[in-house]
């Protein structure tokens, strides 16, 4: 049998490459916009990292890792996520030695030992932000208009930006007693992680997927009802922010982050047309994040995006076309000196930054033209004997059906002139 990619994985092929490379430079370019620089971490980490840093009690540490020994017999795991490796960086690194706060951005590859099926895999990408060091509301409110403008600019619509605070360990200690009273007489109509979720953190509850969990919970006490007066401004101000910065949001006080070194802050975009998995972002404040993975106290915000899920938004929203990028001008070689001269004419363009390409084959003149057609190309140099002689070539414009003479010494500036005019197009 022929070898095939493991499950949940995808080959990106070189049509909808194109797509990627338009979302990638548009995150990009707004990160550079909000003043947010790349950091870019190991694929792998040591265990350890996620376990202490995306938390014991969670699905990705307990059922979806890629754990592996390594030779030496170190525990290594695959990163499922950004934000642990990212606050390693910033203790082995010291970047809390630097300016605060350290405004950070990640693109890659994460992986996570899940179901396949839509908008699930077991290697994905995301695009994520982290803000170190700084705890003002205004903080948690440029992260989200951050995603929110990245949309804006993508031309993505019915978004949903659900915002709430699930308040700090001192106000929380009050909601998850309420939490544990409501809860206690269907205790034991609960899944089977929620039974152990109940005694060590029933604020994920709240949070599980499983139907009969959340018809159980329906109606259960909110951190909203609990929240502690600073958490309260907290979040009152981060939603003045957010307005101010006119984006949407729907505050919504089911939504949680249920592990201990969440604060505030939460948050989550969902688009709807997607289906089932609709939730393209989501993000919250972990001021407890770095002390716990051994730095010193620091607040800390950030989010992490699934980009399979903003492309299939995309997709159905636009009807996005595959865009492959084929050569600008095209040199047709025929006979042996020609080929060499012709080999000496591409290099010069392309060093001039045009996209050009020759004939590898070893084709006929028909063949070349219509293989440059196929291509997409613009313009075609032929180049014969009688070419040869007279050190011209022949410029046909492939678009328009034109052709004419043209010698050698003028090439460059008028094929480099032709395709900055249609860059600008
Ligand atoms: P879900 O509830 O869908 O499992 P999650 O809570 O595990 O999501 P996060 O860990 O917050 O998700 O990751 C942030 C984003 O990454 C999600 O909103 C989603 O867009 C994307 N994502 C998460 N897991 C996958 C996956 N297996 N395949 C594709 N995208 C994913
Ligand atoms: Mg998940």
């Amino acid at each position: 049998m022929t070898i095939q990619r493991p499950k949940g994985t995808q080959d990106l092929l070189p049509g909808p490459i194109g797509k990627w490379h338009h979302l990638e430079e548009i995150i990009r370019s707004v990160c550079r916009e909000y003043g947010y620089e790349e950091i870019r971490t190991p694929i792998f980490e040591a265990t350890e990292l996620f376990q202490r840093g995306v938390g014991e009690t969670t699905d990705i540490v307990n059922k979806e890792m890629y754990t592996f020994p390594d030779k030496a017999d170190r525990s290594l795991t695959l990163r499922p996520e950004g934000t642990a490796s990212v606050c390693r960086a910033y203790v082995e690194d010291k970047l809390y030695a630097q300016a605060q706060p350290v405004k950070l951005y990640y693109v890659g590859p994460m992986f996570r030992y899940e179901k396949p099926q839509s908008g699930r895999y077991r290697q994905f990408h995301q695009f994520g932000v982290e803000v170190l060091g700084a705890d003002k509301p205004v903080v948690d409110a440029e992260v989200i208009s951050l995603v929110w403008d990245l949309y804006r600019r993508l031309g993505l619509r019915d978004l949903e930006v659900h915002i709430n605070s699930v308040g700090c360990p001192t106000c929380r200690a009050e909601h998850r007693r309420r939490l544990r009273d409501f809860l206690a007489p269907r205790r034991g109509e609960l899944c089977r992680d929620c039974q152990e979720r109940y005694e060590r953190n029933p604020l994920r509850i709240l949070d599980c997927k499983n139907p009969v969990c959340q018809e159980v919970s329906r109606g259960a006490p909110t951190t909203a009802d609990t929240l502690c007066e600073d958490c309260r401004e907290h979040f009152g101000e981060v939603q003045e922010f957010l307005t101010a910065a006119g984006v949407t949001y729907r505050p919504d006080p089911r939504l949680v982050r249920g592990l201990d070194y969440y604060r505030r802050t939460a948050f989550e975009i969902m688009v709807e047309e997607i289906g089932a998995q609709s939730a393209i972002c989501g993000g919250g404040r972990y001021d407890g994040l770095v002390e716990e993975i051994g730095g010193p106290p620091t607040p800390a915000i950030g989010f992490a995006m699934g980009l399979e899920r903003v492309l299939a938004a995309l997709e159905l929203q636009q009807n996005l076309q595959d865009r492959e990028h084929g050569p600008f001008a095209v040199v047709v070689a025929l006979g042996k000196e020609a080929q060499r001269q012709g080999f000496s004419l591409l290099s010069s363009l392309r060093q001039a930054g045009v996209p050009s390409g020759m004939d590898l084959l070893g084709r006929g003149l028909k063949a070349q033209l219509k293989q440059a057609d196929r291509q997409g190309a613009r313009l075609a140099l032929i180049l014969g004997d009688e070419e040869l002689k007279r050190q011209v070539a022949i410029l046909r414009d492939l678009t328009l059906g034109e052709q004419a003479e043209i010698a050698w010494p003028d090439i460059l500036t008028t094929v480099s002139a032709k395709y900055k005019e249609e860059e600008e197009k």
